[in-house]
């Protein structure tokens, strides 16, 4: 799985401007088991670069992606991250692995339970489930020193960025289904975002009223 990363990272550093994987990040990809978050049918495949199925219409990101949005964030030991759309909870157990707490939210009941459940069972204390919606991200522990977004909205939630510190990223999706660029956005000293163009993505939908034009494709 390492190597087919490696191989993606190097095809795609002229636009993403990462060519190496932190040996930080490799490691924390290395011991999150991820066959534990793939569900019943895809569990063979789990080692693929590829999305798989957890349920509930679903997907958990390709190993490629998860690897490039973590090396975008930078995360460092001290850091407590956000993310919104917490899937089947395999994001947040990387960057449990990578910092020191991890918050994340999502939308559908079963799949909070279910990530909850497993972050509990796979020791990952440092990592905290709510259920609810990302848009209004999670205010009573902010600000964050990085947030990452794991499903594609039409534009930026302004909570988000109001719940990012100075020169945090925020690394999310950005634009309609079939036209979505992953994008890492940050703050200047006057809380500016500047919002940089990494990649083309394809992320399911951020469900949210204010995301409407997502919503009815
Ligand atoms: N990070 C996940 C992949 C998640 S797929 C993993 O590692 O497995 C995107 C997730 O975003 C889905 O679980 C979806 O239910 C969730 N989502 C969509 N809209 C949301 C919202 N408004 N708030 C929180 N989560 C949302």
């Amino acid at each position: 799985m390492l190597a087919t990363i490696a191989g993606h990272l190097t095809a795609t550093s002229w636009r993403t401007g990462i060519a190496v994987l932190p040996p930080r990040i490799a490691d924390a990809l290395l011991r999150v088991p991820r066959e534990r978050f793939a569900a019943g049918a895809s569990e063979e495949r789990a080692h693929d670069d590829t999305a798989l199925a957890i349920g509930d219409g679903q997907t958990l990101s390709q190993p490629f992606v998860v690897a490039l949005m973590t090396t975008l964030l930078q995360p460092a030991p001290r850091h407590r991250i956000l993310e919104i759309g917490t899937g089947s909870g395999y994001q947040a157990a990387v960057l449990a692995r990578l910092v020191a707490e991890v918050r994340s939210v999502e939308v559908v009941p079963r799949l909070a339970e279910r990530a909850a459940a497993l972050a509990h069972e796979l020791g990952c204390a440092n990592v905290f489930v709510r259920l609810g919606d990302g848009w209004q991200g999670w205010p009573e522990h902010a600000p964050y020193d990085g947030i990452v977004v794991t499903c594609g909205a039409a534009a930026i939630p302004p909570a988000l960025l109001a719940q990012l510190q100075p020169h945090g990223h925020l690394v999310m999706p950005l634009g309609p289904p079939d036209a979505q660029q992953l994008c890492d956005i940050t703050l200047d000293a006057r809380r500016r975002p500047s919002v940089r163009e990494v990649l083309s993505v394809r992320f399911v939908p951020f469900v949210h009223e204010l995301n409407r034009d997502h919503r009815c494709r």
